[in-house]
C-alpha cells in the first residue's frame, strides 16, 4: 500500500485479491444491513429561505443541468451567506462508484471542487490503489454542497436541506456501490449514531444501493496509524464491486 503510506506493496489485479488482500480482508465479515430508514430530520422547514415544501419534489424531477441551476442558486440554509462557490460534486455521471465525504473545506469552497486539498490528494491515492481514478467510473460528492464557517461540523438543518441534492445525485448516477468516508457521512446516511468502529467491515445500504463505511481522508492525514484499517475497507469494497459486476449477492453474515 505505498500510495497510502504502508508496506509491503498490495495491489489489486483485475480483481483478484493476492494474498496480502486476503489477509488484510480475513476479519472483514460481510453481513448486508439494510438501511432504508430516512433520517430523523424533516426536509423543507428549516431553511434561510423559509418553509417549501415543494421543493424536494422538485428536486426529485431534476435532470443534471436543473440540479447543478439548483444547487449553484441554492439559498435553503444560511451557509449560501458565507460559501464563496458551491460544491456539488465531480466525477462520471454513470459511475459505478459514489465516494460521499462529508462537507466541502476552505479549498473547496474556493474551488468549486470536492475534495481538492491534502485530504483530496490521499484520496486519490486510496482508490488508485484498488485501480481506480477520480472521474473514471467514480463519482465525488459531499453530504454538504456549501462550507460550514470555520470548519465546523455540519448541523442538521443544513443536513436536512442538502439531502434532496445527494438523493438526486444518486438517483440519477445509479452507482452499484457507495463508499460513506468519515463518521458525519456515515452516520447521516445511515441515519444512526453508531461509530465507524462498528459499522466497518460489512455491507450496508442506503437507498437500495450497498454502502461501505471507511475513514475519513482527513483523519487518516491525522491518523495514519488507521490507513491499514482503510485498505481493509478498500478492499472489501473492491471485492464486493467485482462480486455485484458478476452478479453475485452480497454475502451476508
Ligand atoms: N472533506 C470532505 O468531506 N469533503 C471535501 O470535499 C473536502 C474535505
Amino acid at each position: 500500500m505505498e500510495e497510502l503510506g504502508l508496506a509491503p506493496v498490495w495491489r489489486s489485479r483485475d480483481g483478484e485479491m493476492d494474498q496480502g488482500r486476503d489477509e488484510a480482508l480475513a476479519g472483514a465479515s460481510a453481513e448486508v444491513i439494510d438501511s432504508s430508514v430516512p433520517l430523523p430530520i424533516s426536509i423543507g422547514t428549516t431553511g434561510a429561505a423559509g418553509a417549501d415544501s415543494d421543493r424536494p419534489a422538485r428536486i426529485v424531477r431534476m435532470d443534471w443541468p436543473a440540479l447543478k441551476q439548483s444547487v449553484e442558486a441554492c439559498d435553503a440554509c444560511g451557509l449560501h451567506k458565507s460559501r464563496k462557490k458551491t460544491v456539488f460534486g465531480v466525477g462520471d455521471e454513470t459511475a459505478d462508484w459514489l465516494l460521499i465525504g462529508e462537507a466541502p473545506g476552505l479549498d473547496e469552497d474556493a474551488r468549486g471542487e470536492p475534495f481538492v486539498g491534502q485530504a483530496g490528494l490521499l484520496l486519490d491515492n486510496m482508490i488508485a490503489a484498488i485501480g481506480l481514478a477520480r472521474g473514471k467510473n467514480v463519482y465525488l460528492s459531499n453530504i454538504l454542497k456549501c462550507s460550514p464557517p470555520g470548519n465546523r461540523n455540519p448541523d442538521p438543518g443544513e443536513v436536512a436541506q442538502c439531502r434532496p441534492y445527494l438523493s438526486r445525485q444518486l438517483a440519477l448516477i445509479r452507482p452499484k456501490l457507495i463508499l460513506a468516508m468519515g463518521r458525519f457521512a456515515t452516520q447521516a446516511l445511515l441515519a444512526t449514531d453508531a461509530n465507524i468502529v462498528s459499522l466497518r467491515g460489512r455491507v450496508h445500504t442506503y437507498q437500495g444501493v450497498p454502502l461501505i463505511v471507511t475513514y475519513h481522508p482527513t483523519y487518516l492525514l491525522r491518523t495514519p496509524a488507521d490507513k491499514f484499517k482503510a485498505w481493509e475497507d478498500l478492499c472489501l469494497a473492491s471485492k464486493t464491486m467485482h462480486g455485484l459486476l458478476a452478479g453475485v449477492q452480497s454475502p451476508t453474515g
